[in-house]
This record gives structure tokens, sequence and C-alpha cells, in this order.
């Protein structure tokens, strides 16, 4: 197992539509491994490939709650949404240092294959539906922050200058 280098915001990678995973190969499943562990590495309740620079559309979640099971998540689509929603903190592995108040439904339906490759259906509420949410948008080539008004959101790109993180040894590259 390997932990990733996580991409950061202002990364391409991150902004892009991720491809459908075709099969839950033996790969995959190696891929799997290292994306749990790059998750509790970097101490985050859900990862999506794209963080980690990968175009797939593949996520590890562990909300860490008691009685949560680590979940794998293949080519998850959100069949349903609630119409009632609620505002909770996000923050996110790809922005590290920014947490705001983002509004998402309070429950939802997901469909995915699992890690061996069979169809699921799940239905969530509380922190499991929001990090769902979260981490379907990464396959879609969305942030958090693009869910927060403008000013909100500008206020939130001003604060990224100051504490994001940098790196050594990537100066002139
Ligand atoms: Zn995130």
């Amino acid at each position: 197992m390997a932990i990733h280098e996580v991409r950061l915001l202002g990364d391409p990678v991150l902004r892009r539509k991720a491809t459908p995973v075709e099969t839950a190969s033996a790969e995959l499943q190696s891929l799997i491994a290292d994306m749990f562990e790059t998750m509790y590495a970097e101490e985050g309740v859900g990862l999506a490939a794209p963080q980690i620079g990968l175009d797939l559309r593949l996520v590890v979640i562990d909300t860490n709650e008691e009685d949560a099971t680590p979940l794998v998540l293949i080519n998850p689509t959100i069949l349903e949404s609630s119409e009632e929603t609620e505002k909770g903190e996000e923050g996110c592995l790809s922005i590290p240092g920014l947490k705001e108040l983002v509004e998402r439904s309070v429950r939802v339906v997901v469909e995915a294959m699992n890690a061996e490759g069979a169809g699921i259906r799940l239905e969530a509420g509380g922190l499991l539906a929001r990090v769902l949410q979260h981490e379907v948008d990464h396959l879609d080539g969305v942030l958090f922050i693009d869910r927060v008004s403008p000013l909100k959101r500008r206020m939130l790109l001003k604060r990224w200058e100051k504490v994001r993180p940098q790196r050594a040894g990537r100066s002139g590259s």
C-alpha cells in the first residue's frame, strides 16, 4: 500500500469530470487500499480518485462515526436528494485550512458498484449524506467552495492565498 499526494486547489485534475470505472480489477483493489490509507493518513472522512490525480469515478468514505463502516463507491450516482436541506461545516483535503458552512440535502439515495463490482443502493442521512454529496461533486469537478455564495467564495479564495501549503521542491517547476 502507498500514501498518495493529495492534489490541491489550483490543480486542473480537480476540475475535470472523471471517467467511469469499467471493471473492478485487481489493480483497482490495490488503488482502493491506497485511497483508504491516504484518507486515514490525512484524517479525512472521504476521498475521491481525482484528489490523488486519477481520472476515475471512485470514492472511499469512512465517517468514523459509531456503527459506520468504510465504504467504497465505484461510479456513484445520486438518484434522489431530499428537498429538505441543512447547513453544515465542510472542509476538503484538497483545500486544507478552509472550512465553511455548505447547504446540502439532508437525505440522499445513491446507487453505485462496490469493490467487488456488485450493484449497491444506499440511503443516507446526516453526516454520511453530506460526505456522499461532497465526494460525488469531486467526480464532476465541483468543490465545496462552489456551493457557497459568491461573496463567501471570494473570502475563501483570499484566505487560501494565505494558508495554501507551500510544498518543497516544487518551485520553478
Ligand atoms: Zn473534498
